[in-house]
């Protein structure tokens, strides 16, 4: 790695930043009883370890309760792991789903919760160990941080100022953004402070960092795969051998940014 420190630091938020798979555990249940349960009831013992293995898998709001109903239908945790993308595709078509409308129900799940308890839903979500000391320390250097995430960014400002992190919503790319975190990247790179900034992105999902890889305009921002965040033993190992994608620990991340290679 050529570049020693950034002037830059782009961070997705679940994953790297934040752990919010009590939550999602919670909201994919709630959405799995309405579903198919009618009517809300209590998780089978052990079914929130098994999902919380399976996150990676996940890619859109939808599968949660997916990913649920073929844990509870026997799949093994191995074969739902390994082809979760065609398993997924056969549970909508024999049980007749449509991903809208399962999307809906996730959405409206989280969406009551939110309202009926919002200091309950946030207080499922948790920090990452040293993270918040880390980004404290990361704003008083003087690089400019940025959250890029698909969460709503109110809820991201909300958790982070909780931790005593405070950000400005201008620093917050969320849901509200709609567009792909490689363009959020061109925009930062177009109006960076620096004249030529050393733009750095940590992320945990390996496919949204081999969809920036080879684009040719973000050759000069450095990838980082948050090995502790959702991702499989897998895609770690993918990381590993990408030139472009460096793989980095929870240490090295909680580490000053010249020390993580
Ligand atoms: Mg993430």
């Amino acid at each position: 790695m050529t570049q020693k420190q950034p002037t830059l630091l782009a961070l997705d938020f679940d994953g790297v930043i934040c752990d919010g798979l009590l939550e999602y555990f919670e909201t994919a249940w709630r959405a799995y009883c309405r579903i198919w349960l009618a009517g809300d009831k209590t998780p089978p013992e052990g079914l929130a370890e098994i999902f919380y293995r399976l996150r990676p898998v996940v890619e859109t709001g939808w599968e949660m309760p997916c990913v649920l109903r073929s844990i509870l239908q026997g799949m093994p945790e191995a074969e739902i792991l390994r082809n979760w993308s065609a398993i997924c595709l056969d549970l909508v078509q024999t049980e007749g789903l449509v991903p809208v409308e399962v999307e809906q129900v996730v959405d409206r799940v989280r969406d009551e919760w939110i309202t009926l308890d919002l200091a309950g839903w946030l207080s499922l979500h948790r920090f990452y160990p040293g993270v918040t000391l880390q980004l404290q320390r990361i704003i008083t250097e003087g690089i400019e941080l940025f959250i890029v995430t698909t969460k709503e960014d109110r809820f991201v400002q909300q958790l982070l100022a909780q931790a005593g992190v405070n950000l400005s919503a201008s620093r917050i790319f969320g849901k509200s953004v709609r567009q792909p975190k490689a363009q959020t990247l061109r925009q930062l790179q177009q109006s960076a402070a620096a004249s030529e900034p050393l733009i750095w992105f940590v992320e945990d999902r390996l496919k949204t960092l081999q969809t920036i890889a080879p684009q040719v305009d973000l050759q000069n921002v450095e990838l980082f795969l948050a090995d502790w965040g959702y991702n499989t033993a897998g895609d770690r190992a993918v990381a590993q051998q990408d030139e472009r994608i460096h793989l980095l620990t929870l240490e090295q991340f909680t580490q000053p940014p010249e020390q993580w290679s």
